[in-house]
C-alpha cells in the first residue's frame, strides 16, 4: 500500500516517526527536491486512521512542490503531519517532532499549518535549525497567504465583473483561523460584504463583531447567495455534492486540496465557475518565508506576494484561450518547469 501511494503521488521519500516518551505519531512526507530542499509546514490533525494521515501528506507535498515551481521559488515539496488531538499536543511531543526534522538534516524545511502555530513552531525549534515562519520579520506567514488570496480574488473579479474593485462583492468565508481572519480583514477594508462559518463559535464571533460578518452553519456556507466562496479550512470541498450547491461565480481561498478529485475541477469549469488554482493563490506564506531567506525585507516580501493577481490572470486567460479548466494550466505549468530542471540536472551530469 506504501509504495503504490508513493508511485501514485510521485513522491520521493516518506518517513515515519514515533517517540515512545510523547507519544508522537508523525510522518514526512518528501515530494519532490528538483528545484531545492523540500519546504512544508506541518499539520497536527486527529485523523481516522494511518492511511488517511499518510494520504494527507502526499498529496499536500505534492502540492507544496507545484506551490513552489509555479512561485518561481528554487524549493522543492514535502510536508509533515502530526496525528493527535488538540489536546495532545505538548511541548514533549512537539520537541519529539523538532527532533525528526532534524534526522533530514536541511533536506526538509517546516513551519505552521493547522493545528500548528508560531509558538508550536518555536517549540520545534528548539531542537532543529529548520524551522520557517517563527522570526521577527515574516513571523506568522498567514498574513501574507491572505493578502496573495486577496490578489488572487482581484484577478478573478476583474474577469467575471470587469473589475478588480471589491467593494460591493459578498464573498462567503469557509474557516476564519489564522487566513481566513486575516482574509475577512482585508475583504473588509475593501468594501466586500462578508459570510463565514467556523467549527468555532468563537472565532465566527469576533469576525461578526469585528467586521460585521453575516455567520452560517457549517453546511449553509455551500449554498449561500455570495459572488466569492473563499475555502480556507480543509481540503477536498469541492466535490460532487458541494459543486451542486454553489451560488457563487468565482472559488478562491487559501485551503490546499480544494478539489476532491481532478474531475472537480472541470466540473467547476463547465458550471461556468472561475477557480483560482489552490497553490497558486495560497503560496503568499511560503513566498515571504523564501523571500525572508533570501535576506528581503518583509515588504518586500509583501511585493513578491503581490504578483499572485497576475499570475492567477495569466492562467485564467490561457484556460480561455485553450477551453481547459484553470487547474490543468496551473498543473502543466508547475509539473514543466520541474522536469525542465531535472533535464538540466541529468545533462550536466552526463557531460
Ligand atoms: P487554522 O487551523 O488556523 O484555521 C482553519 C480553521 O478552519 C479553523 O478555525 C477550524 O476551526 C476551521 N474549520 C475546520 N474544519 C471546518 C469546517 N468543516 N467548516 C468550517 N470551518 C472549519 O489554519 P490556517 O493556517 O488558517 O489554514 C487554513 C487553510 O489554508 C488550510 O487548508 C491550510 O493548509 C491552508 N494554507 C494556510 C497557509 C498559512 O499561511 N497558514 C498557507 C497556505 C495554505
Amino acid at each position: 500500500m506504501i509504495f503504490e501511494n508513493l508511485e501514485d503521488y510521485g513522491c520521493e521519500e516518506v518517513a515515519f516517526f514515533y517517540d515512545k516518551g510523547s507519544g508522537l505519531k508523525a510522518i514526512i512526507a518528501i515530494h519532490d527536491t528538483t528545484l531545492g530542499p523540500a519546504w512544508g509546514g506541518t499539520r497536527l490533525w486527529s485523523y481516522h486512521n494511518e492511511e488517511e494521515a499518510l494520504i494527507d501528506a502526499l498529496r499536500l507535498a505534492k502540492g507544496m512542490s507545484r506551490k513552489a515551481s509555479i512561485s518561481g521559488l528554487d524549493v522543492g515539496g514535502g510536508k509533515a503531519v502530526i496525528m493527535a488531538k488538540p489536546e495532545q499536543k505538548t511541548e514533549a511531543l512537539l520537541r519529539a517532532h523538532g527532533r525528526f526534522v532534524e534526522t533530514f538534516k536541511g533536506r526538509f524545511l517546516t513551519g505552521e499549518d493547522v493545528g500548528i502555530g508560531v509558538e508550536d513552531a518555536m517549540i520545534m525549534h528548539k531542537e532543529t535549525d529548520y524551522v520557517a515562519g517563527i522570526s521577527k520579520e515574516v513571523g506568522d506567514p498567514s498574513p501574507f497567504t491572505a493578502h496573495g488570496v486577496v490578489c488572487g480574488i482581484k484577478a478573478c473579479a476583474k474577469d467575471v465583473y470587469g473589475s478588480s474593485n471589491l467593494s460591493g462583492l459578498t464573498v462567503a468565508i469557509q474557516g476564519v483561523g489564522h487566513v481566513g481572519y486575516n482574509l475577512a480583514k482585508e475583504l473588509h477594508k475593501e468594501g466586500a460584504g462578508l459570510i463565514v462559518t467556523d467549527m468555532r463559535e468563537e472565532l465566527t464571533r469576533r469576525v461578526s463583531q469585528e467586521f460585521g460578518a453575516k455567520v452560517v452553519t457549517l453546511e449553509e456556507i455551500y449554498s449561500v447567495d455570495c459572488d466569492i466562496f473563499a475555502p480556507c479550512a480543509l481540503g477536498a470541498i469541492i466535490n460532487d455534492e458541494t459543486i451542486a450547491k454553489l451560488k457563487c461565480k468565482i472559488v478562491a481561498g487559501a485551503a490546499n486540496n480544494q478539489l476532491k478529485e481532478n474531475r472537480h475541477g472541470k466540473m467547476l469549469y463547465e458550471k461556468g465557475i472561475r477557480y483560482a488554482p489552490d497553490y497558486v493563490i495560497n503560496a503568499g506564506g511560503l513566498i515571504a518565508i523564501y523571500m525572508e531567506s533570501k535576506h528581503s525585507t518583509a515588504e518586500e516580501g509583501m511585493k513578491k506576494v503581490e504578483e499572485i493577481e497576475e499570475k492567477i490572470w495569466r492562467i485564467i486567460s490561457v484556460s480561455k484561450e485553450h477551453n481547459e479548466p484553470t487547474y490543468e494550466i496551473a498543473n502543466r505549468l508547475a509539473d514543466e518547469r520541474i522536469r525542465n530542471k531535472r533535464r538540466e540536472q541529468e545533462t550536466s551530469k552526463k557531460a
